[in-house]
């Protein structure tokens, strides 16, 4: 991936990132934008899980924890070896999930959590708008 994080390198035109280069990383964070996701990665940080545990411990569906694994799976992300007749499942590269997590916290802190209340992606958005439906942020504005 080739996401660019220095300062000198994303100012000015010559830092200019075609958008096409950006589209793995949008995709992982796509797939890191389902609360029911982001638990099941979240709750791997601390050790591996069967997927029985991983629903009991998340109160999660079954059905659910399943699917989200096996699709994290394909992505990568996480990882299983047979024990049994159980798969346990651990994350592939948990430092750099625990940074990610970690530096998601410190934007929301940073940034007031401002997001949680957008139009367009906030808490109870379900849909991911194109460019020319994003909504303003008017009744947030008014509320200030
Ligand atoms: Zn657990």
């Amino acid at each position: 991936m080739t996401m660019q994080t220095s300062n000198a390198d994303v100012s000015g035109e010559r830092g200019a990132v075609d958008p096409a280069t950006l589209a793995p990383a949008a995709a992982l964070f796509h797939g890191l934008s389902d609360p029911a996701r982001l638990a099941i990665l979240q709750h791997l940080t601390v050790g591996e899980h069967r997927v029985r545990d991983l629903t009991e411990h998340l109160g999660l569906a079954q059905s659910t924890v399943s699917a989200h694994l096996a699709c994290l799976r394909d992505c990568g992300l996480v990882t299983s070896r047979p024990e049994g007749r159980a798969s346990i499942f651990s994350l592939t590269t948990a430092p750099e999930l625990l940074a990610v997590l970690a530096a998601a916290e410190h934007l929301l802190a940073s940034t007031g959590y401002a997001v949680e209340l957008c139009p367009n992606y906030g808490i109870g958005a379900t849909s991911t708008p194109d460019a020319e439906h994003l909504k303003p942020h008017e009744n947030l504005e008014s509320a200030r």
